[in-house]
């Protein structure tokens, strides 16, 4: 009997962020077991000497130059395992270790694997390192391993140790498995489900069409969605087509980077694994097999989309992973209206794209909410550059900047071929590395790194002269590596923003009919034309006849669809109403129902109400921005923020939301109803909508049961705080210890407090600052930060804390801390619109390296924001170190070998312009409300800087971005008030950190203690819970009322863990403080809990 070989597809690191707890990728991981298990490719000899496992390093290679796009996740290496199985070993024992969780038992055993657990071992070096830490108990392989399991890479799920998970199947039946899938017309099953309705923080409506063998998005993929599909385990890996509606702006597609980065990595971490299988297998002369997902992404959408995508390429760098975008640019029905050709056609579904034309936009200003320029007329001619923009380096970090390619101005055509390129390189890019290329020393543009060979042949770090920098540049020819090719691109052609709306009619195959074999009797057929005659062939019958499949077969079973119409602003209507599909009999019949994206600007607009009610034959489902009710989106995290405001009110808030059903205007409300979150259309095998499947409302008392039951403990103990906080005694005690720290009152708002992706309990990076009298900062600003804000403060203050934003802070180019700056502008602009004409809106600032200024200076083409008071700060290397003479020469170590980037860690950026250097900086001082800014280059990423914040009333404010800790922070940083510091791992793993170049907690608090910050806010956690460090509180209290006694005033460095949605005052750490223990008991038991339910687990990293 045989055994089918396993080749485990990559559980890789994203896997895990689409199913975000290990009971769903332990469930995906047997799936997939299951899968191959009835891959007739996957057939394996017994021979039973089994191999070493192949260990590889899966990890992507990055581009040095293009910054890498993402945190790396702080994940163990991905190694599939593959491993030969001898049918004589199969084996008995049927045991389920304790230390398995009950949902991963209940799974293994549903699934009747027979299993056993072991500690991680290895002999691969990855692993070494691991070993060194303590966290591997073996380092050998015992020889009898591996013989009669299938291994399945499972993630670890106990703190004291990473783990696998080993299975093997059950016995099979004897019956041959299944022909690999091939695709036919017209899939079986297929649904229409809602995953995403306008709310707070996922502003987008988007539906998400399944088929077996993937899954297409229509609507928006905005801020937030992403974060859904983690919320409702719908697996990302599946998602090859996305088809965006509306306009190209943030609101429709700012979590598409995030999402696309997400299944780019979980596709090429699959395809990796299947490479190296291959490998082997072609070693031993073995067929190669196919990795069965996705191959690719493709992106449907409006005009811009790949001007968009583009800009992007500055963090953006994958291998392997081809995208292709289509803008929808003329309309495919302009020349015969009667024609009913689809769009776009695959195995799946049909698509027909429905362009919507802006009317009277030409006219229009941009001035509305969000703009200021006429749309329609603006040419892109340097010297008509917003104010604003001139502060854009001509010089990028002294880099050359090219312009737009000679000749492609004004030329549509080249211009998509240069997106199409950039995209290319962006996703699936042959550029290597190390390339070296030769060329003449004079020609060689800085920053780079040059070698030379030496007269025998080696290659070595050319350390003379520079050319642009010193004299006597020698001419001589030299070696450079091939810079990335997009990164020659330093300006992308202009573009201008785009109001057409595109939308879809989407529609199955339709089925052939059954076959009746009666049928094919009553023609004399044999028996073994039946099945070509099923497959839709034609036979001859023996008198001649030519008997074709429709003689035979049942009448086709037609494909039936819906139409998805973007319709939010009323300058689409007209364009809405004329469209020749609606007449086209051939493409709405079998259409069954209409989803419309609306808002507020048209909702009572009676074209819409008369178009519902005259195509009263299907059904109309309206999503929309204050129509669907604002619940609650991520019951996780929202659970999680309710215990602790039961437990301390005054830090952490309700969620901000509505479980109130709300109903469509009355108009629509007679010809349309609501659609809801969850809520499905069945189109394959039969037509049915299931409402049945709508998303429950969140309980919000539940986790005030939970906490006051379950929790009991960790409640008292919050209880006890909240009595001896608001002991008058104690509030004195502080403020008198904390007299000379200037604002107090300043609130400290973390709205994302985890690392890498949006996940469960955690949104990614974003802190928000609010110093009364001098306005609201943002230090880093990752996908959702608006829908977080909005949570925490509700929408009215929200917009008052936009309109009060004088400084947005982006400390380094990985997605999770600046993917949320586009919409953070729009809504202020949206809210300095609504502002009397005699108030003038504050001035804004943002703060970063000129390459996310590049970015949002390509960006601004797409989408018409009120730029005219925001002003650029460039952050641009000095080559200085802290401990430098400001005007002397560099540090002696920062010679022209190193000059390559004038990033190096640990040295300072200046600020450009340089008018708002200098102490004190009027000028920085009226644009932000901030006395000064300092900041340095830290160990993370190629340009990630760490920055210091001091307000003209003395307050100091450092935060560290993501980094290893660095002594150049902690010298500008003295003195702090407050240092916010990543914490991205527990101390236990400090080779992760140094790998992953981030920060323990002991190096944060070692950090804090340099600089003597006064109190240390710890963030940016690797997706778990922080280990809590429990201080002893009355004991330090006592030291310092006994300090305070004596000459000195007695205050201490206080240490606070960050939550998403916790708002404090710098004045109240020491309250909060009190409920530490509180929570690091309630903490601990949710962590076991989890451990139970299989969930939340992936944070034991
Ligand atoms: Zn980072
Ligand atoms: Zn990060």
């Amino acid at each position: 009997m045989h055994y089918k070989k396993l080749a485990v597809a990559a559980a890789s690191k994203r896997i895990r962020t689409v199913l975000p707890t290990r009971l769903s990728t332990t469930t995906s991981s047997l799936l997939s077991l299951r899968r191959c298990l009835s891959t007739r490719d996957c057939t394996v000899s017994s021979d039973s000497s089994a191999d070493p496992p192949a260990f590889t390093n899966s990890r992507i290679r990055s581009n040095p130059r293009a910054t890498p796009s993402r945190d790396p996740r702080p994940a163990k290496p991905t190694t599939p395992l593959v491993v030969k199985l001898s049918s004589k070993d199969r084996p008995s024992k049927f045991k389920i270790p304790d230390s398995v969780s009950k949902t991963v038992a209940r799974e293994l055993l549903r699934n009747k694997y027979l299993f056993s657990e072991y500690s991680l071992f290895s002999p691969h070096r990855g692993f070494q390192k691991w070993k060194n830490h303590g966290l591997l108990k073996h380092t050998k392989i015992p020889d009898d391993f591996f013989r009669g399991r299938i291994p399945i890479k499972l993630y670890p799920y106990q703190v004291d140790g990473p783990r696998f998970i080993l299975a093997s199947p059950a016995p099979e039946k004897k019956e041959a498995p299944p022909a690999p899938a091939k695709p036919e017309y017209g899939a079986m099953r297929s649904h229409v489900q809602i995953v995403a309705a306008p709310t707070a923080d996922t502003p987008g409506a988007c539906l998400l069409v399944h088929y077996d063998n993937r899954r297409y998005v229509f609507g928006h993929l905005s801020e937030g969605t992403q974060r859904l599909f983690t919320e409702h385990k719908i697996p990302a890996a599946k998602l090859s087509h996305i088809f965006l509606t509306g306009k190209t702006d943030w609101a429709t597609t700012g979590g598409l980077l995030g999402m696309i980065l997400t299944v780019a990595d979980v596709i090429i971490s699959a395809k990796t694994a299947v490479e190296e299988e291959n490998r082997l297998r072609r070693k031993k002369n073995k067929p190669d097999i196919v990795h069965g997902g996705p191959q690719r992404i493709e992106i449907h959408g409006s005009k811009n989309l790949e001007h968009m995508l583009a800009a992007a390429r500055r963090f953006v760098f994958r291998k392997g992973f081809p995208l292709d975008a289509h803008e929808l640019r003329a309309d495919p029905r302009a020349a015969n209206p009667e024609n009913s050709e689809p769009d776009y056609e695959d195995e799946n579904l049909k698509v027909w794209k429905i362009p919507l034309v802006a009317t009277g936009m030409e006219s229009r200003s941009r001035s509305s909410s969000t703009g200021s320029q006429n749309p329609r007329k603006r040419k892109l001619n340097s010297s008509e550059e917003p104010e604003a923009m001139e502060t854009v380096a001509e010089e990028e970090d002294g880099e050359v900047v090219e312009d737009v390619p000679a000749g492609l101005e004004n030329d549509e055509e080249k211009t998509r071929l240069l997106m199409q390129t950039i995209i290319k390189h962006m996703f699936d890019s042959d550029w290597k590395a190390d390339t070296l290329v030769e060329q003449p020393l004079h020609k060689v543009k800085l920053p780079a790194k040059i070698f030379v060979r030496d007269d025998e042949g080696k290659i070595t770090v050319y350390k003379g002269p520079l050319p642009g920098r010193d004299a006597n540049v020698p001419d001589i020819r030299v070696l450079v590596r091939e810079p990335w090719p997009g990164a020659l691109i330093h300006r992308l052609p202009p573009t201008d923003p785009c109001f057409d709306s595109t939308c879809y009619i989407v529609k199955n195959h339709a089925r052939r009919g059954k076959f009746q074999p009666a049928n094919a009797l009553k023609y004399g057929l044999p028996k073994w034309t039946f099945s070509k005659l099923a497959k839709g062939e034609s036979v001859t019958a023996e008198d001649g006849t030519v008997v074709t499949p429709d003689m035979v077969l049942d009448p086709p079973i037609p494909g039936h669809g819906f139409a998805l119409i973007d319709v939010r602003y009323e300058y689409l209507l007209d364009s809405l109403l004329r469209r020749p599909e609606w007449e086209n009999k051939e493409i709405m019949e079998h259409i069954d129902a209409f989803y419309w994206i609306l808002s507020p600007e048209v909702k009572d607009d009676s074209r819409l109400k008369d178009f519902m009610a005259k195509h009263n034959s299907f059904k109309h489902i309206v999503l929309g921005e204050g129509m669907n009710p604002n619940t609650i989106s991520f019951a996780g995290a929202s659970g999680k923020a309710i215990m602790m405001h039961r437990m301390d009110p005054d830090r952490f808030s309700i969620p901000n939301h509505n479980n109130q059903e709300e109903a469509l205007p009355a108009g629509l409300a007679s010809v349309a109803e609501l659609g809801k979150p969850g809520e499905r259309l069945l189109l394959s095998p039969t037509v049915e909508f299931q409402p049945k499947f709508a998303n429950a409302l969140m309980n919000t008392i539940r986790p005030i049961k939970e906490l006051t039951s379950t929790h009991a403990k960790a409640f008292n103990l919050a209880l006890e705080a909240q009595e001896k906080v608001s002991d008058p005694a104690f509030a004195a005690r502080v403020a008198e210890s904390e007299q000379d720290i200037p604002n107090r009152d300043a609130e400290i708002v973390t709205l994302g407090t985890g690392s890498a992706l949006p996940s469960k309990y955690r949104n990614v990076s974003a802190t928000l600052i609010r110093v009364p009298g001098y306005g609201s900062y943002l230090f880093d600003c990752g996908e959702n930060t608006l829908g977080q804000l909005r949570r925490v403060y509700g929408y009215a203050e929200t917009d008052a804390i936009l309109r009060d934003l004088r400084a947005i802070y982006i400390s380094h180019l990985h997605a999770d801390h600046h993917l949320g700056v586009p919409s953070v502008l729009a809504r202020r602009a949206a809210a300095n619109a609504a502002l009397p004409a005699d108030e003038a809106p504050k001035p804004l600032t943002i703060i970063s390296t000129s390459k996310y200024i590049g970015f949002l200076h390509e960006y601004k083409d797409v989408e018409p924001l009120d730029w005219s008071n925001i002003k650029f700060l460039t952050l641009i290397g000095t080559g200085r170190k802290p401990t430098d003479d400001p005007s002397g020469p560099h540090s002696a170590d920062l010679g022209p070998g190193n000059n390559h980037f004038n990033m190096l860690p640990g040295t300072l950026c200046a600020l450009q312009p340089a008018s708002f250097r200098g102490n004190p900086s009027e000028a920085l001082e009226s644009q932000t409300g901030l006395a000064s800014i300092d900041a340095c280059f830290v160990d993370h990423c190629l340009g990630a800087t760490a920055a210091v914040f001091t307000w003209p009333s003395g307050l100091k404010i450092s935060f560290s971005g993501d980094c290893r800790p660095s002594d150049a922070f902690a010298q500008i940083g003295k003195g702090s008030h407050l240092l916010i510091h990543e914490c991205t791992f527990d101390d236990e793993l400090i080779g992760e950190a140094k790998a992953k170049k981030h920060s323990t907690a002991s190096e944060a608090l070692d950090v804090g203690r340099k600089m003597g910050a006064r109190r240390v806010l710890l963030t940016h956690f690797s997706q778990r819970y922080p280990k809590m460090q429990a201080p002893v509180l009355d004991e330090l209290e006592r030291q310092e009322q006994s300090v305070s006694g004596g000459e000195k005033k007695g205050d201490r460095t206080v240490v606070l863990y960050a939550f998403d949605y916790m708002k404090i005052k710098l004045g109240e750490f020491k309250m909060a403080e009190r409920f530490l223990p509180a929570l690091r008991e309630l903490y601990g038991e949710l962590e076991e809990n989890e451990e139970e339910d299989g969930d939340g687990a992936e944070g034991k990293e």
